[in-house]
C-alpha cells in the first residue's frame, strides 16, 4: 500500500535514514496523498504503461506509481536516496532505480531497451532548478512518449499554457505548444511539501502531438526567430530580429515578409502566434 506521502512517514523516513535534504538537488518532498492521486490519475496510467519518473525522492510517488503501472524506471541523481528508495519500494517488483542525472541520460536509449521503443508516460515532481532543460530535452530529443505530467513552479505552468497577447506568453510557451498540447490540472500550495518552497505550484500536462500544429520547413530557424524576439521583448519585430546578428536578417527584409502576410512592420512578438512564426520563417528561409 502507498502509504509514504502521509507526512508522520515521511518524517519517521527521514529520521530512520537520518537524511539531510539537499537544496541543490531542488528536494521537496511532496506530504499530500490527495495531490499524489491527483497526479498519478492526471497521468492516466494504466497497466499496460511504462511509466518514466524524474526524480523519486524518498519514494512516495513511485509506491503509486508502482500500483497503477505495468513498469516504473525511477531516475534518482542523488546517491544517498538510493538505500532509501531501496527500502521504501522493496514491496514493488516493477520498479527500477537508476542513480543517475536525467540531463546526462540517452533517454531514447532508456526507453527502448526497457519499452522497446514504444511512448513512455513521463511523471514528476520536477526539480524547479531544472525544469524547463529537462522538459526541452524530453520534447525535442524525440524521446518515444505519449505525455508528461509534471509538477512545477505554478509560474512555470502558466507560461507553458500562455497564449499570444498574455504577459506569461514567451519563449517557453511556444516551444512547448509547438510539441504538445499543455494543460494545468491542479495547483499544489507551499504546505503540500517537505520542506515548503517559497512558491506555488501546479501540475501541468503535456499530451504529445503526433505531428507538429504548424508546417515549419526548418524548426531550428523558426526557434532562433522565436528566442530573438522574446530576448528583446518590448522591440518590435522587425528590431528585435533584425539586430539579432546570428539570423544575419535585414530589416528591409522582414519588413517585406511582414507586409506579404498582412501584419504592420510595428508588430511585437508578444502578439505573434505559432502559426505566424511559422509562416515568417518560412518566408524568410524558403
Ligand atoms: N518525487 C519526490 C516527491 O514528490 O516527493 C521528490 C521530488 S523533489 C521536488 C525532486 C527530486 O529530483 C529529488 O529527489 C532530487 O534529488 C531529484 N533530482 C534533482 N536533480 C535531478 C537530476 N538531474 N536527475 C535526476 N534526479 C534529480
Amino acid at each position: 500500500m502507498a502509504t509514504l506521502g502521509m507526512p508522520q512517514n515521511t518524517i519517521a523516513v527521514l529520521q530512520k535514514h537520518q537524511f539531510h535534504i539537499q537544496k541543490k538537488f531542488g528536494q521537496n518532498f511532496l506530504i499530500d496523498t490527495r495531490v499524489l492521486e491527483k497526479i498519478v490519475q492526471a497521468a492516466r496510467v494504466t497497466k499496460e504503461d511504462c511509466v518514466l519518473e524524474i526524480g523519486p525522492g524518498l519514494g512516495a510517488m513511485t509506491q503509486y506509481l508502482a500500483e497503477s503501472a505495468r513498469e516504473v524506471i525511477a531516475v534518482e541523481i542523488d546517491k544517498d536516496l538510493i538505500p532509501i528508495l531501496e527500502e521504501t519500494l522493496s514491496a514493488y517488483g516493477n520498479v527500477t532505480i537508476l542513480n543517475q542525472d536525467i540531463l546526462k541520460m540517452d533517454i531514447p536509449q532508456l526507453v527502448m531497451e526497457k519499452n522497446a521503443g514504444r511512448p513512455v508516460k513521463v511523471v514528476a515532481n520536477l526539480p524547479y532548478y531544472i525544469t524547463t532543460p529537462i522538459i526541452m530535452q524530453l520534447l525535442e530529443s524525440g524521446v518515444p512518449l505519449s505525455d508528461i505530467t509534471i509538477m512545477v513552479q505554478k509560474e512555470v505552468a502558466e507560461r507553458m499554457q500562455a497564449k499570444p497577447g498574455t504577459k506569461e506568453y514567451g519563449a517557453l510557451s511556444l516551444a512547448v505548444q509547438y510539441y504538445a498540447e499543455p494543460e494545468i490540472v491542479a495547483n499544489v500550495p507551499p504546505n503540500c511539501f517537505l520542506p515548503r518552497p517559497t512558491v506555488g505550484s501546479a501540475v501541468v500536462r503535456l499530451t504529445r502531438y503526433g505531428e507538429p500544429p504548424v508546417a515549419v520547413r526548418d524548426e531550428k530557424f523558426m526557434f532562433a526567430l522565436i528566442r530573438a524576439s522574446f530576448n528583446q521583448r518590448r522591440k518590435t519585430l522587425v528590431n528585435g530580429l533584425g539586430n539579432a546578428r546570428e539570423l544575419g536578417l535585414s530589416k528591409d527584409k522582414i519588413v517585406e515578409a511582414l507586409e506579404k502576410m498582412g501584419e504592420s512592420p510595428l508588430v511585437r512578438g508578444e502578439s505573434f502566434s505559432l502559426e505566424r512564426f511559422a509562416a515568417l520563417a518560412n518566408l524568410l528561409k524558403p
